[in-house]
């Protein structure tokens, strides 16, 4: 059974039908990709999954239980994690101290009470830093990190609620192809070591490919096909979405390096 079920899932802004009559699912230890162009409906449809947006029509199910109408809080405690950018606030505090400060909130222990528990949980933080890599730069305060650390410190919170099912929202924006390859990399690699699910969006295609283990599109609201990433690539109504019609991946790669 498939850990996410999305059914018929829709939601307007003022006439807009921003998502319209989604399906799909996603599995234990899959990794999958919401592409679509820029304004698809990509973004909403993340937000009505972790419970930031209500949903106007469909149902959301993990492991079987209606997930809309539910708080985020609520949404997050039952498994579904998300990536976030690490605050401005907390940019002065050490790699080591942001994921501890992760691992307190997943218990709903208080702010108030870090200044007394400054090694509250530093074993396992730095268990988690261990495997997206940032263990040598522990003690480092985050403002001191490259942008592709960052990225990778910010997975390492997420993972702090031990999620069954990871949301990320264009991850790999602002990243340089080589960080974004490594980003993806690290993805994957926990997606198998944890058997999490993940669910990530992207607008560009080339990294997606690579690292999905299926793909979902949408264009205007509408999931317009599904498959695995070979599939996708050659299906007539991605390429018309991404390169107008009588283009393909391939010329258009021929293109880009003439
Ligand atoms: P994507 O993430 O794929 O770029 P979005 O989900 O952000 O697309 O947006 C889908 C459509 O819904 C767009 O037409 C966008 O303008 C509209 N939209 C998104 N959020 C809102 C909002 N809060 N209020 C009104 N319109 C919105
Ligand atoms: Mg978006």
């Amino acid at each position: 059974m498939s850990l996410l079920k999305v059914t018929d899932l829709g939601k307007s802004f003022g006439g807009n039908r921003a998502v319209d009559g989604v399906s799909f699912e996603v599995a234990a230890g899959e990794l999958l990709a919401l592409i679509g162009p820029n304004g698809a409906g990509k973004s909403t449809t993340f937000n009505m999954v972790n419970g930031q947006l209500r949903a106007d029509a469909g149902s959301i199910t993990l492991d079987g239980i209606e997930l809309i109408g539910r708080r985020p809080r609520d949404i997050w405690h039952r498994g579904v994690g998300r990536t976030f950018q690490i605050a401005e606030t907390f940019a002065s505090l050490t790699v080591v101290e942001n994921v501890q400060m992760a691992l307190i909130s997943a218990d709903a222990k208080l702010y108030s009470l870090w200044k007394r528990a400054a090694d509250h949980r530093r074993g396992e933080a730095l268990a988690l830093l261990a495997q997206v890599g940032m263990q040598a730069q522990a003690d480092r305060p985050c403002s001191a990190l490259a942008y592709g650390d960052v990225k990778r410190v910010e997975l390492a919170i997420a993972m702090a609620n031990a999620p069954k099912l990871l949301l990320m929202d264009e991850p790999t924006a602002g990243m340089a192809p080589q960080e974004r390859n490594a980003l993806m990399a690290l993805t994957k690699r926990l997606v198998v070591e944890r058997g999490m699910a993940v669910l990530f969006t992207e607008h560009s295609m080339d990294v997606v490919f690579v690292y999905a283990d299926r793909m979902i599109v949408l264009a205007r609201g509408r999931l317009i096909a599904a498959g695995k990433p070979a599939e996708i690539r050659d299906h007539p109504k991605v390429q018309e979405v991404y390169f107008g019609s009588g283009k393909t991946f391939e010329k258009d790669k021929k293109a880009a390096t003439a």
